[in-house]
Order: structure tokens, then sequence, then C-alpha cells
């Protein structure tokens, strides 16, 4: 299936990875507003300026967006630094406000993407209206619910149209705020291979050390730019203050990250080959993410074991362990010898980690 999303040629080059939307998560005050906007304008890279005026918090009576009289910080912010400024819109009230106030760039949610009645709310109040949307990821990893939302938009007329990478929620335990599942955006762009796709790498790591390497992992995946929430003291910020960096932090992460030229410039666009070894990336990155996951379970064995005082090595389970993946390796046409090696080696790296749970003085 491919996608038939009528995108504008002339809004985005697709070649271009240095799309760069950044901001606080939340429009403060005027002051902070102000001032983060003043520090951005002097990024050369950063092309949009964000902040959220209409909050969706997970628990009420929490700090839910200063509403409408964010949006004339933003015009003061625009008139000031010059940057295109971009909001989240989570209903027609909001898509109204926001194009009254002369807000170049919209977004919508990852919570409000999930929910077909209120996309196609936000098309009807778009029509006729000529502004580039972005649209996030829905919360829960459902490549057709994000498709579907893109289309409802792009049927009411909007050609300047993105999708956002933000991560996705899930039960398993990962190192994320939200779980990255590469393949997803990967899939969305094998789908619809002219359509711009950024990054948000704030809202998949949910705290600044991650941010680094997610933004290099996306660029590498060749997505089409960044969305990061920046605040001028992400330690006060009055929502995701663990995932908020300081302008400067911002200029140094962007300038760090290497714009690979793989082997794109000589195949052609949208070529089989490249498109292949994205997909093998992002399997790649679903690989060493489990890999981590099953080391973080194989420590909690091994505290158990030691609470329990119990072996770490325990054959008959270890046999059983093998049969099992071996024969469920040859069902998936795997060549079992290959997977028995794999194993081995899983195996040793288990007991070696155990034995340091049980024992951290050893040297093993
Ligand atoms: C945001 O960008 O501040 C936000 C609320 O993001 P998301 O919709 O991805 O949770
Ligand atoms: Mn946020």
């Amino acid at each position: 299936m491919s996608s038939n999303l009528d995108i504008a040629t002339d809004w985005l080059d697709l070649n271009d990875r240095r799309y760069i939307i950044a901001g606080p998560c939340s429009a403060e005050s005027e002051e902070q507003v102000l001032q983060t906007a003043q520090a951005l304008a002097k990024i050369s890279q950063v092309k949009v300026f964000r902040a959220g005026i209409w909050k969706p918090r997970t628990r009420p009576n929490t700090f839910e967006g200063v509403g409408i009289e964010g949006l004339r910080w933003l015009q003061l912010a625009k008139k000031e630094t010059g940057l295109q400024t971009a909001v989240e819109v989570a209903n027609a009230g909001h898509v109204y406000e926001a194009l009254k106030y002369g807000i170049d760039v919209l977004w919508v949610g990852a919570r409000t993407s999930a929910n077909p009645f209120s996309v196609q709310e936000i098309a009807n109040a778009l029509r006729g209206a000529d502004v580039p949307v972005w649209v996030k990821n829905p919360v829960n990893p459902d490549l057709q619910l994000w498709i579907g939302a893109l289309e409802r938009l792009n049927h009411a007329g909007i050609k300047r149209l993105g999708a956002i990478h933000r991560g996705f929620a899930t039960h398993e335990q990962t190192s994320f705020r939200n779980a990255p599942k590469w393949v997803i955006p990967v899939e969305l762009k094998r789908f619809a291979p002219n359509l711009p796709l950024i990054c948000d790498p704030s809202h998949i790591a949910g705290n600044s050390e991650l941010l680094q390497s997610l933004s290099q992992k996306a660029l590498d995946l060749t997505m089409n730019g960044l969305m990061i929430e920046t605040h001028p003291d992400p330690a006060t910020a009055l929502s995701d203050p663990h995932q908020q960096i300081k302008p400067a932090v911002l200029a140094a992460l962007l300038d760090s990250l290497i714009i690979r030229d793989t082997n794109g410039s000589n195949l052609p666009q949208g070529d089989v080959l490249s498109k292949l070894r994205q997909e093998s990336n992002a399997i790649d990155y679903e690989i060493l993410e489990a890999f981590a996951r099953r080391m973080q379970v194989v420590k909690k064995i091994g505290q158990y074991k030691k609470e329990h005082n119990m072996t770490v090595l325990q054959v008959k389970r270890w046999n059983q362990v093998v049969e099992d993946r071996l024969d469920k390796a040859a069902r998936l046409g795997l060549d079992t010898s290959f997977v028995k090696e794999v194993y081995e080696i899983l195996h040793t790296y288990a007991i070696r980690l155990q034995s340091n749970v049980i024992n951290p003085e050893d040297e093993n």
C-alpha cells in the first residue's frame, strides 16, 4: 500500500535534515517566552519557535497552559526575533485562536492524533487555511491511526503537512519516557516518501541525557529535522522539567550532530536499497533495546537468586531455554546453529552479570 497524500512540493526540501523547531514545553510568562526566543534566534539552525499554550496534562489540577494570553507573547517573540511560531492545537477553538493571532505553524499532539473525532474537528476548522501542520504520532503504537490523522488533515486541504515521531507509550520497561519503536516512523516513510518527517527526542527521552543520541539516530534514519524542548531554566519549568535543555545546550547539541551522507547522494531518491538499509537500521535499534531490557531482567533474576541462596547456573533451566529457543528459531525459518551461537554468548554474559549481582567484589 502506498500513500496518496497530496504534499506541497515547495514546502520542505526532503534532502534537508535541519528543520529545527525549538522552544519551551509551555509558554509560562512573557519574559520566559521572549528570553527563550531571543536566545534561540541566535542559533542559525533553529527555524521555528514552539511553545505550548494549551497543555494536555495527564492529571487535573496541574499546570494546563496559559491559554490565549500566551498567543500575544508569541506574536511579540516573532516580531522581535523574526522566528516563525508554532503551537499545539487540540480542538477547533485552538485552531481559530492560533490563526487569529498569526501563528505560523501548528502541530497536533500525541493524545489528540490518537482520537479521530478530535483530528476531524481540527481538520474541519482548518479548511481554507494555508498553514503548515505537523502531526505527532498517536501515543499508542498504531501506524494506521497516524496515517489516518495525516489523511484527515490532507483531505481538508492541508498540503504543507509533516509528521513528528515522539515515541510510544508502552507497558514494557524501557529507559525512555516513550519507546521510540523506530520501525514505525521508518514504515511511515516507506508508505509516504514525500512526507516530511522529524523527530521529537524530548518526549521520547523524558530526560536531557538521551537527547543527543536520539537526535543522531533520527538523522541517521534520514529524518528531516528535530523538535527539541528548550527552556532558560529547565529545573523551574512548569511542565516537563527533566527533558528541557537550555538554549546554549541546544546549540552545542545541534553542532555535535553529524549529517551522514550515507549512500543517499549517489542513489536516486527513494531507491530500494537505501529504504531497505533504513529498515534494517531501525530493526537493529529494536534489537539493541530488547537486549537492554533482557539484561535488566537478568539482573533482577540474579537478585532473586541471591536472596534465595540459589546458584547462578541452573543447568536444567538453561537446557530448556536453549531447546525452546532453537525450536522457535526453526519455526521462524532461522538458521539454528546461528541462533545457538547467539544464545551461548547471551548466556555467558548473563552468568557474568548475575555473578556480579551476587558477588559484586568478584572480577569476572
Ligand atoms: C508537547 O510537545 O509539549 C507535547 C505535549 O507533546 P506530545 O503531544 O508529544 O506528548
Ligand atoms: Mn512537553
